[in-house]
């Protein structure tokens, strides 16, 4: 058996019933062959891939607090340190009651190479917890932000780990956290990010995922002869990723004429009104049946089926195996030109060979939303000088930043004889300066 077959058999046999994480660990395994094959014997005696997919440490703990009518609540909390080869460890914190220790590795183990395809200093690492934040009060969320805060803060700093927002934890939940981290320190520093721009956060961090996509995106299309402008593009999700992927998609010229959140979506032929979204979402905190109430051009569907819509260029922004083989099915049939991922592994493995396998243009999460992380590491940078770079200026890095990540995947595809397949080139272009800085450290 080849390395990288052991190794995966390895991982699924001791992480059993964690299917999320085995299929991180498949995609990238499968697409390092091509570099593994030529540097096996040196991987194999560092032992590299068995160090890679093991985290260096898990953390688990109980987060008690309680509720608007006195009964105490428990949810669990993770932390997954997974590497710090080339930097503190970073990653967002997800609270979602599908958390559980599988989805926090899938997403640390993914956050490695995303990370290290930013170019900039920053490892892997990934929390959260089953709490769900839907129809809590603010002083629910307070309670809990606190209390998870109260045994995060003993494995985090400035130079050690630094967590950020994911699926349900915003600008809101970080204010509370790092205000109890800094209660319980007595330390100010740029701790977390994502914060609000009265205490350290930066300009375009809130921004930054939906725009470094459609940056990405743009890039793409271009260098294959297709350019943004005058495309439809259908769009999943209605949080964050999808609110500025939306608004940087029409900025571009591409018509945006669907969202989703978990109970339908909406198909808005005219284009989706970003104002109306972000009213709905981010200020009133409602589901998407109030945007179709606002708006006459909207039609609302319950359950799933943005990806039944005719579109050139697909961005799912939602969750974790959202884009299964029947609706990559339905995008070919339709025409799509290009799927770009905002979440973290939208596409299941089958649809994604699909895709490539009838010559879509595929880029994976780890390169199309790394603009998210970027800016968060663009965060710690003027945390650290005590300075805030105005809006162009972090928009500014952002895009060159997207521009190289899609040029880097690209040479490192062209490189291994993989041209044109963008979960190869991005792999493998993250796995190289995590292995190199890995070997250069020793046994550690
Ligand atoms: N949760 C985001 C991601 O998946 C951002 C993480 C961060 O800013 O640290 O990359």
């Amino acid at each position: 058996m080849g390395y990288v077959d052991e190794v995966f058999e390895m991982v699924v046999k001791k992480n059993p019933a964690e299917p999320e994480f085995h299929q991180a660990v498949k995609e990238v395994l499968e697409s390092l062959r091509p570099i593994i094959d030529q540097n096996e014997a040196r991987y194999r005696k560092e032992a590299l891939l068995e160090r890679l997919v093991e985290p260096d440490r898990q953390i688990k703990f109980r987060v008690p607090w309680v509720d608007d009518k006195g009964q105490v609540q428990v949810n669990t909390g993770y932390r997954v340190q997974f590497n710090n080869a080339i930097g503190p460890y970073k990653g967002g914190l997800r609270l979602h009651p599908s958390v559980n220790i599988g989805i926090i590795k899938f997403l640390g183990f993914e956050q490695i190479f995303k990370n290290s395809l930013t170019s900039l200093p920053i490892g892997g690492g990934k929390g959260g917890s089953d709490f769900d934040p839907k129809g809590k009060s603010d002083r629910e969320i307070m309670a809990f932000c606190q209390s998870f805060m109260n045994e995060l803060y003993k494995y985090i700093g400035a130079d050690v780990d630094v967590p950020a927002g994911d699926i349900g934890t915003g600008a809101r939940e970080i204010g509370y956290m790092f205000g109890q981290y800094k209660k319980i320190r007595g330390v100010y520093e740029g701790v977390l990010t994502g914060k609000g721009l009265s205490y350290g956060g930066s300009l375009a961090r809130t921004e930054a995922t939906g725009y470094g996509l459609l940056y990405l995106t743009d890039e793409m299309l271009r260098c294959n002869g297709h350019a943004l402008a005058g495309k439809t593009v259908a769009v999943s999700g209605a949080g964050n990723v999808a609110i500025y992927a939306c608004q940087k998609a029409q900025q571009l010229g591409a018509k945006v004429v669907t969202v989703s959140d978990s109970n339908g979506w909406i198909y808005d032929p005219e284009g989706i009104d970003v104002a109306l979204l972000k009213e709905v979402k981010e200020v009133k905190r409602e589901r998407l049946t109030s945007y179709a109430a606002a708006r006459k051009s909207a039609e609302y569907h319950e359950g799933k089926g943005v990806w039944s819509v005719k579109c050139d260029v697909a961005l799912p922004c939602a969750t974790q195996n959202e884009l299964t083989i029947d609706d990559a099915k339905a995008l070919v049939a339709n025409g799509v030109i290009a799927v770009a991922e905002g979440a973290n592994m939208p596409t299941t493995l089958e649809a994604t060979q699909y895709l490539l396998d009838n010559g879509v243009l595929f880029a994976p999460g780890k390169a199309a939303n790394a603009g998210g992380v970027a800016t968060s590491a663009l965060e710690m940078s003027q945390n650290s000088e005590r300075l805030s770079w105005s809006f162009e200026e972090v928009d500014q890095k952002l895009k060159q930043i997207m521009v190289n990540i899609f040029h880097n995947m690209d040479d490192a595809a062209k490189r291994y004889g993989a041209e044109g397949n963008y979960v190869v080139g991005a792999n493998i272009a993250g796995f190289e300066k995590v292995a190199d800085a890995m070997l250069a450290q020793g046994v550690c």
